[in-house]
C-alpha cells in the first residue's frame, strides 16, 4: 500500500467548497447526551482552521455512534456543531440532514470562511454499504474531497471512501501525521525496528504479528497473549489467560521468527495475582511456572529489564498492547516501565491500539511518544499490513 498521498496542502482549495470528512465519534454520557470528551474535535481543529483560513467554504461530515434506522435525535451532530462552534470562535451551521433539501440548500449557500456540519451520516441507510447514489449525492455539494477521519479510514463507507470516485482526493493534517508515522515506521523505518505486543489475546493479534514479523527486527511479547505463548512451550499458567486453540500458531510463530532472524523475546518471569481484580494478592514467579489458583497480571522485573534493554538502541518502537492489566495500578509497573523506557530512547516510539494509547496517556508518558494514533480499530488494520481502504482512495503524492 501506497502511503504517500496528497494532503490538503497539494490542492487549491481558495474559493472552494470542501467536503471534509471528520472523525466526530465522540462519547457521550447517556442519560444527558452531554459530549463527555471533545478530544476528537480538538484534534479536527488544525485541517478546519486552516481550510477556513484559505477561504474555503468548509462542509464537514462524520458518523456519530451505530444509528439502525435512520435518523435518532439521540445521534445527532448538533451537540458537536455547538462545541466545535466554541472552539473556532465562529458559528457552525447545522444542516438538519446529510443530503437532503436542508443540507444541499446550506451547503449551495455557503460562503468563502464559513462552516456548515452535515447531521450523522450513517442517518444514511446508504453510508455504511458505500452505496454510490449517497456518495454521488454528498460529492455533489462540494468541489474538494477531504478526509482527515483516521479512525473511520479502516471502513469503506460512502463518506469515507466512496466519495473519492467523484471528487479529487486529499488526506487532512491528522491523517497525514498517521501515515507519516505508522506508514513511516512499516514501509521505511529506522533500525532496528523493535514491535512490542501484547494486550489481552492472540487471537486479536494474528495479523500483527505475522505481518510485524516480516518487517521487525526484534519482537516481544507481553500481556495476556504471552500465556499462550508459554503455555505452548509447556510452561505452567495456571489461571492466566489462556487460548488453547493458539497454542500451535504461537509455535509457529517462535519458529518463523527463527527461520526469519528476528529476535523474539518472552517474557522471563510474572508477576501474578490470586484473582482478577484491583486488590488481589500478587506474588513474583519464573515464567511458565505459575501455580493454580494463581493467574499471571503483569511481566516481572526480570522481564522487563531485559525489554527495556532490548528498546534501548532501537531506531523505531512500534508498541501495541499492554504489557499486563495496567487497569489495576498494582499490575501496571510493566506497562509503565515500557512506557518510561520508550520516553527516554532517541527512538521514533508509535504506539497503536486503543488500550494501549489510553495506557501511556494514563500513566503520564503521551507527550514523550512520537505518534500515539488516534485510531484504534485502523491502526491495528495498519499494523497487519492491510490496505485501508480510506487511505487508498485518496490521490498518490
Ligand atoms: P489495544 O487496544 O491497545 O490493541 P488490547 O485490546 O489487545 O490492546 O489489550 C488491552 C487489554 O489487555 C487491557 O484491557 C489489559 O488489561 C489486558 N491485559 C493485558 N495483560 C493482561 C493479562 N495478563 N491478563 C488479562 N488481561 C490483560
Ligand atoms: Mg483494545
Amino acid at each position: 500500500m501506497n502511503y504517500n498521498k496528497k494532503t490538503v496542502k497539494d490542492v487549491e482549495v481558495a474559493g472552494k467548497k470542501v467536503l471534509l470528512r471528520c472523525d466526530f465519534n465522540v462519547p457521550q454520557d447517556k442519560e444527558t447526551g452531554a459530549i463527555t470528551s471533545d478530544k476528537r474535535i480538538v484534534a479536527a481543529l488544525p485541517t478546519i482552521q486552516y481550510l477556513l483560513d484559505q477561504g474555503a467554504a468548509v462542509i464537514a461530515c462524520s458518523h456519530l455512534g451505530k444509528p439502525k434506522n435512520g435518523p435518532d435525535p439521540k445521534l445527532s451532530l448538533a451537540p458537536v456543531a455547538k462545541r466545535l462552534g466554541e472552539l473556532l470562535g465562529k458559528e457552525v451551521i447545522m444542516a438538519a440532514d446529510v443530503v437532503g433539501e436542508d443540507a444541499k440548500a446550506k451547503a449551495a449557500a455557503l460562503k468563502p470562511g464559513e462552516i456548515l456540519l452535515l447531521e450523522n451520516t450513517r442517518f444514511e441507510k446508504g453510508e455504511t454499504k458505500n452505496d454510490p447514489e449517497l456518495a454521488k449525492a454528498m460529492a455533489a455539494m462540494a468541489e474538494v474531497y477531504v478526509s482527515d477521519a483516521f479512525g473511520a479510514v479502516h471502513r469503506a463507507h460512502a463518506s469515507t471512501a466512496g466519495v473519492a470516485d467523484y471528487l479529487p482526493a486529499v488526506s487532512g493534517f491528522l491523517i497525514q501525521k498517521e501515515l507519516d508515522f505508522l506508514g513511516g515506521a512499516i514501509a521505511n523505518p529506522k533500525r532496528p525496528l523493535v514491535a512490542i505486543l501484547g494486550g489481552a489475546k492472540v487471537s486479536s493479534k494474528i495479523g500483527v504479528i505475522n505481518n510485524l514479523l516480516e518487517i521487525a527486527d526484534t519482537i516481544i511479547i507481553g500481556g495476556g497473549m504471552s500465556y499462550t505463548f508459554s503455555a505452548a512451550q509447556g510452561g505452567k499458567v495456571g489461571g492466566s489467560l489462556l487460548e488453547a486453540d493458539w497454542m500451535d500458531y504461537s509455535k509457529e510463530m517462535i519458529a518463523k521468527a527463527a527461520e526469519k532472524g528476528v529476535k523474539f523475546l518472552l517474557p522471563v518471569d510474572t508477576v501474578c495475582g490470586d484473582s482478577f481484580s484491583p486488590d488481589a494478592k500478587s506474588q513474583l514467579v519464573k515464567a511458565g511456572q505459575i501455580p493454580d489458583g494463581w493467574e499471571g497480571l503483569d511481566i516481572g522485573p526480570e522481564t522487563v529489564k531485559l525489554y527495556c534493554d532490548a528498546v534501548a538502541d532501537a531506531g523505531t518502537v512500534i508498541w501495541n498492547g499492554p504489557m499486563g492489566v495496567f487497569e489495576f495500578p498494582a499490575f501496571a509497573k510493566g506497562t509503565e516501565a515500557m512506557a518510561e523506557a520508550l520516553s527516554k530512547t532517541s527512538a521514533i516510539t508509535v504506539i497503536g491500539g486503543g488500550d494501549s494509547a489510553a495506557a501511556v496517556e494514563q500513566l503520564g508518558y503521551a507527550d514523550k511518544m512520537s505518534h500515539i494514533s488516534t485510531g484504534g480499530g485502523a491502526s491495528l488494520e495498519f499494523l497487519e499490513g492491510k490496505e485501508l481502504p480510506g487511505v487508498a482512495c485518496l490521490l498518490d503524492a
